[in-house]
């Protein structure tokens, strides 16, 4: 049987939250980029879309794109989710701010942030960068997460794809990771990554849409006996809300694939809740 959305609850692993004035921008670059988006709306009514949707616990990824600013944007961060009590928080760093490992303990040490979101497509460094390794160590330290845009879609540049990111992983081969889109382009890689790596997440941000946002090309999207095989390891998300299209349609088309009710209780809820430790039914 097909199922439909009202048959489970979820908990989104891939969402975006900024302040108001940060949105503005980004979501005016985006559409300068031919990426128009769906959901230009105020912080609150956009908790109340997911809230609609049956989200239970949703993350706040943010990224910093210049220098001096990832500590206000952190500290906006923590302001939210003070509010937010559902929201899941998640840190950025600019490895030029000459306070960033002050910044990155604090997050651990003083607030509850669940780990630090890397996006080398706008942040531009390698994995293994130098200027990094004491912030790796700390969200080691605290046993926290780094979720990273680590594959090449939707277009690439020199700090992303697997050769970079494999030198990190030889340094931290332990570190609980959350791979964001699959590792999409790189499927495969990604996932053959899994073996080694057992706390390693990979999120389906913006794989299973209807319409296949990413195009396919030669490389296909991961088969779902092969999602089969990695229940416990894959994560759902949206991307929302900086998406060009309806937000129902990140999950109907993984309920398309007519899989078990029990692989869509996995990777809609329950690993994410495991992983990020939530204290919700
Ligand atoms: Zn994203």
């Amino acid at each position: 049987m097909v199922y439909t959305l009202k048959d489970f609850k979820y908990i989104d692993s891939h969402t975006h939250f900024f302040s108001p004035e940060m949105f503005k921008s980004i979501w005016n670059f985006f559409e300068e980029h031919k990426w128009p988006i769906s959901y230009k709306l105020p912080n609150d009514d956009l908790i109340q879309i997911l809230k609609k949707n049956h989200v239970k616990a949703f993350t706040t990824y943010n990224y910093a794109h210049k220098k001096d600013l990832a500590e206000e944007m952190n500290e906006w961060t923590n302001e939210f989710v003070k509010e937010n009590l559902n929201a899941i928080p998640f840190g950025t760093v600019w490895p030029e701010d000459e306070n960033r490992e002050e910044y990155i303990e604090k997050l651990f040490k003083l607030y509850n942030f669940q780990g630090i979101k890397i996006q080398p497509l706008v942040q531009e460094f390698y994995p293994n960068d130098q200027r990094m390794k004491k912030i790796y160590k700390i969200v080691e330290k605290y046993n926290k997460i780094i979720t990273w845009h680590a594959g090449t879609a939707p277009y690439r540049n020199e700090y992303v794809g697997i050769k970079n990111f494999q030198k990190f992983l030889d340094n931290f081969p332990d570190m609980k990771l959350i791979i964001a889109h699959m590792g999409a382009f790189e499927y495969d890689k990604f996932i053959k990554l899994l073996d080694k790596h057992e706390n390693m997440y990979l999120d389906t941000t913006m794989i299973y849409i209807r319409d296949n946002i990413f195009p396919e090309r030669k490389i296909k999207r991961p088969k779902p006996e092969v999602l089969l095989s990695y229940q416990d390891r894959i994560l759902f998300g949206s991307d929302f809300p900086n998406i060009p299209y309806s937000y129902e349609n990140s999950l109907l088309g993984l309920l398309d694939l007519d899989l078990s009710r029990n692989f869509y209780r996995d990777i809609f809820y329950k690993n994410a809740k495991k992983l990020f430790n939530l204290k919700i039914d």
